[in-house]
């Protein structure tokens, strides 16, 4: 597991805070994990003991720390062939690899034709160039010429997901996959699914309710953080079922020279998009929230909308100047 950085603890704040708002009865139970998908993950639910709610909060946990094995790019597991392993082997060979990798990886190419490749897994030798900047002792910002160079690396031609023989060869062995802007919510919905009716999981930014927080169906109070930070939450939200997902400039960034540099990269440039500084998506599938989340970031707000549509998922989306807009149906969750 990559070392905490400072980024990774306010983003980890800010999920507790996310899921303080769902503390507030004697009957609730809460427990939060440090150790997966490099950031922090809550499960808060009824249970008739303490005992009782922290087997269920273990089966939630058992099923991230799966999906985060398996799609990790960093850190190899023994017995476990990943994303790493597929991404180490990009021109040498195909991947035998557990089927929910092929089943995430189908989705993703999916999700990169829905969005018209705003959301790319393939572009994972962009991303890494970023990824790296901001990891070093001394971030800097990549090179431009090197940039353009990697962003010919990222189609979809040349991942080869071959279901019968249950691979994956990366044939460009200048490309690498990164599932970061999809992983935390596709897994978090795998684990829902599994999950008793009326728990709160969230994974950093990404929250899931599996039924109501009360029998007689009280909404979890989910909030959306201000991207300043100043004003705590910009609202909150009645959520019953399905997910709220945020994506935000604040979550992941560092500055060089004044600029402050972000985590989520406009395909289209290879440089952090610069439309919005979050964007909340509520849907009632969580993967497709993290997707949409991430899209409608690096997409002009009518492209947004349109995907919105087309999915049922209502946004409400935070300009530069703080300028808040929404989706039409984006009122209907808002509680304050
Ligand atoms: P999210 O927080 O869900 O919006 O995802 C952000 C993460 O997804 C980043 O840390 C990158 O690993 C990755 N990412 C950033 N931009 C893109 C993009 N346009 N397409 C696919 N993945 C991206
Ligand atoms: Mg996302």
């Amino acid at each position: 597991m990559k070392q905490y950085t400072a980024a990774a603890l306010i983003l980890a704040l800010l999920g507790l805070m996310l899921c303080g708002c769902a503390h507030t009865s004697p009957e609730l139970y809460s427990v939060t994990y440090w150790d997966l998908f490099d950031t922090v993950t809550t499960v808060t639910g009824r249970a008739e003991s303490q005992e009782a709610f922290q087997s269920v909060a273990q089966g939630v946990y058992d099923t991230l720390l799966r999906y985060h094995r398996l799609f990790d790019i960093y850190n190899e597991y023994d017995g476990v062939a990943n994303l790493k392993t597929v991404n180490d082997n990009a021109g040498v060979a195909p991947v035998a690899v557990d089927p929910e990798i092929i089943a995430l990886l189908l989705d993703c190419r999916e999700y990169a034709s829905l969005t018209g490749g705003a959301v790319n897994v393939a572009m994972g030798s962009v991303l890494s160039l970023w990824h790296d900047a901001r990891e070093a002792d001394t971030p800097y910002v990549p090179d431009s010429g090197v940039l353009a160079e990697a962003a010919l690396h990222c189609g979809w031609d040349t991942v080869i997901i071959d279901q019968t023989a249950g691979t994956v060869y990366i044939t460009d062995p200048q490309q690498r996959l990164d599932v970061g802007a999809v992983a935390k919510g596709w897994a978090a919905q795998r684990a829902a699914e599994e999950a008793p009716e009326g728990l709160l999981i969230s994974v950093g930014g990404n929250v899931c309710a599996t039924g109501p927080k009360t029998e007689d169906g009280e909404a979890w109070v989910v909030g959306i953080q201000d991207p300043d930070g100043s004003s705590g939450y910009l609202h909150t939200l009645s959520l019953t079922a399905g997910a709220a997902v945020t994506s935000g400039d604040y979550q992941r960034c560092y500055t060089v020279d004044g600029v402050t540099y972000h985590h989520i990269i406009d395909p289209e440039t290879g440089m952090p998009s610069e439309y919005w500084r979050s964007v909340t998506v509520i849907c009632a599938d969580s993967g497709l929230a993290d997707v949409l989340s991430t899209a409608l970031f690096v997409l002009p707000r009518e492209y947004g909308q349109a995907l919105l549509t087309q999915c049922g998922a209502e946004a409400m989306w935070v300009d530069s100047l703080g300028v808040q807009y929404y989706s039409p149906g984006f009122a209907d969750y808002v509680r304050e």
